[in-house]
């Protein structure tokens, strides 16, 4: 079996005024997490696992802070995008593993939930998806949101399968143009036509 593994992490400070987004749920909580986007540490980890696994970059290299179009963006977005990557690599998920790290809200109560709605994302089983959570126990975080994600994937094409899509993203304006679909799938946003530098490697954060 052809496998490869890709790691992520993320970190977001709570910030009053904005809703709590991890999972792509929004969480009842006086705290939102703050960020460029919607903040969500757990997609915003995950997106970087699934894109490490396949060598494709890093989340701040397709969406960087600096683009309007991202402010306050459901994180779904990266995360669609991320496993268009990984499908263009030939490879499909075979599990993902995170920990959050949080002092609050309580994520046991919610993280089945939160599996369904992270899997259905990634279009796979709920028990392909684990979701655990701790407290930042004497680090003095309790500000502060993380979260570590591991992604294992296989190869799902054959070479001659690969070939055939290897022309499928090729140029930035290729590229663009999947964003652009994605985002308009997600977000209902129109398509635009603005071409903006993809290899910044700031992060959205
Ligand atoms: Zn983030």
């Amino acid at each position: 079996m052809d496998t490869r593994i890709g790691i992520g992490w993320d970190s977001h400070a709570f910030k009053t005024g904005v809703p709590l987004r991890i999972g792509g749920m929004t969480v009842d909580h006086p705290q939102g997490l703050a960020g460029h986007s919607d903040g969500d540490v757990l997609l915003h980890a995950i997106t970087d696992a699934l894109l490490g696994a396949v060598a494709a970059g890093d989340i701040g290299c397709f969406f960087p802070s600096g683009d309007p179009r991202w402010k306050d963006a459901d994180s779904a977005i990266f995360l669609k995008l991320a496993l268009e990557e990984l499908e263009h690599a030939g490879y499909r998920i075979v599990n993902i593993d995170t920990t959050l790290v949080l002092a609050e809200p309580k994520i046991a109560p919610i993280a089945g939930e939160m599996r369904a709605r992270v899997a259905d994302l990634l279009g796979i089983e709920i028990n392909q998806v684990s979701i655990k959570a701790k407290t930042p126990e004497g680090m003095g975080l309790d500000h502060v949101a993380q979260c570590h994600a591991v992604a294992l994937v296989e190869r799902s094409l054959d070479e001659e399968d690969l070939k055939s899509m290897s022309a499928v993203i090729e140029s930035q304006r290729q590229l663009e143009d999947v964003v652009e679909d994605l985002l308009s799938q997600v977000h209902g946003v129109p398509k635009k036509r603005t071409v903006s530098p993809i290899f910044d490697t700031e992060d959205i954060t």
